[in-house]
């Protein structure tokens, strides 16, 4: 970064964080909190929209197609309904089990988040972006975009994502941060996500050289959730390969020594541990609108975990167009379940779900 760039985001900062607005929304969000938290316990301060079910690829780590409900797209009207309990939170995580640049009211939808000086970002497979989406997303105010990517060769990532073109998302992404370049923008943020399995374990330190060259300085590795005896075979946590720690240590240290922030899970399960999710800190609300305690119980489907077959229950705690979203945030079942998370009484699902074995970060 040179003096004049490095200037330049000091003075963005500034702005953002002084700026009357912004200042303004700031302190009407923590007195907001205050308020609340002195009647009804703490708010969610992470908001999870699914926009869209929908999604233009059929990756072999996704549970789409195990998905046994309807899927579709957020309406405006559904939105706004969610944005009642805008005012209260400090960032919207604008994805579920569908990519989020399927939705055609994406741009509308970070607007509105944006009016609220929230945090905004996704993760996508990257595939649908134009040179002119890509200059409306920088222009939004997007805070992060992060690139699903599981490869670092066309071999292995077309394997696993299928249907899309290594060479076309990788073209997106340079097109990405030229374009940041051109409108001296530094938001968003761009970061890369792996999800690493016996398939392309192999390619994590490639992998971290690719991120360096194309000029992204963020990656999260994460493993893979299992609903079929195929995956399972794929899911290193059920290997105890001691190659797979050596890569991870060889990771952690090429990635220091390319100023790469790595994020990584252990390489194996650690049981019982807290549930990174946080239901009591982060809200999911599903594309129809139901509000729902985490992305594990976001859709009914089967989860298999070290060979415990289990099915994942329909649940949520009411739905937006029926009762204000505060109302259900604050219903006594939904307290007590996020209670009862809290306190690690975890649910048969819990036990099965990588969130609360520290197999996918935070
Ligand atoms: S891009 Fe994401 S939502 Fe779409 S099939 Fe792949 S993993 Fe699933
Ligand atoms: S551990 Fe339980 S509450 Fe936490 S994400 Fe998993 S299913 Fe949800």
């Amino acid at each position: 970064m040179t003096a004049l760039e490095a200037l330049n985001k000091i003075l963005r900062t500034l702005y953002y964080t002084f700026h009357p607005k912004h200042l303004f929304l700031s302190v009407r969000r923590r007195v907001l909190r205050k308020t609340k938290t002195l009647f009804h316990g703490e708010l969610p301060s992470s908001l999870f929209i699914e926009v869209t079910g929908v999604c233009n690829l059929r990756c072999v780590i996704c549970h789409r197609s195990h998905i046994r409900e309807e899927l579709g797209e957020m309406d405006l009207g559904t939105f706004a309904r969610v944005a009642r309990i805008f005012p209260y939170v400090e960032s919207v995580c604008l994805m579920g089990i569908g990519e989020p640049l399927a939705s055609k009211n994406i741009l509308e939808m970070i607007a509105v988040c944006k009016s609220y000086g929230l945090s905004v970002g996704f993760n996508s497979n990257g595939v649908l972006l134009t040179p002119s989406l890509t200059k409306d997303l920088i222009l939004s105010g997007l805070d992060t975009f992060v690139f699903s990517i599981d490869g670092a060769t066309k071999e292995v990532y077309e394997k696993i994502r299928i249907g899309s073109n290594f060479d076309k998302v990788i073209e997106n992404i340079k097109t990405f941060t030229e374009m940041k370049k051109e409108l001296n923008r530094n938001n968003p943020i761009l970061g890369l996500e792996f999800v690493a399995i016996t398939k392309n374990i192999h390619e994590l330190l490639p992998y971290i050289d690719l991120a360096k060259k194309i000029g992204i300085n963020k990656i999260v590795v994460s493993h893979v959730i299992t609903f079929s005896e195929d995956q399972e075979k794929e899911a290193l946590y059920n290997h105890s390969d001691p190659r797979h720690q050596q890569i991870w240590n060889e990771a952690i240290s090429k990635a220091r020594d390319l100023g790469i922030r790595l994020i990584l899970p252990p390489s194996q399960a650690v049981e019982n541990s807290n549930c990174r999710f946080r239901p009591w800190k982060c809200l999911f609300v599903s594309w129809k609108g139901d509000v729902k305690p985490c992305c594990t119980y976001l859709h009914s489907l089967p989860l298999l975990y070290k060979g415990k077959k289990i099915i994942v229950p329909t649940m949520n705690f009411g739905n937006v167009h029926k009762e204000d979203i505060l109302n259900l945030w604050y219903s006594p079942e939904y307290i007590k379940f996020r209670e009862q998370i809290l306190n690690k009484k975890y649910t048969e699902i819990c036990d099965c779900c990588l969130y609360s074995k520290e197999l996918i970060p935070a």
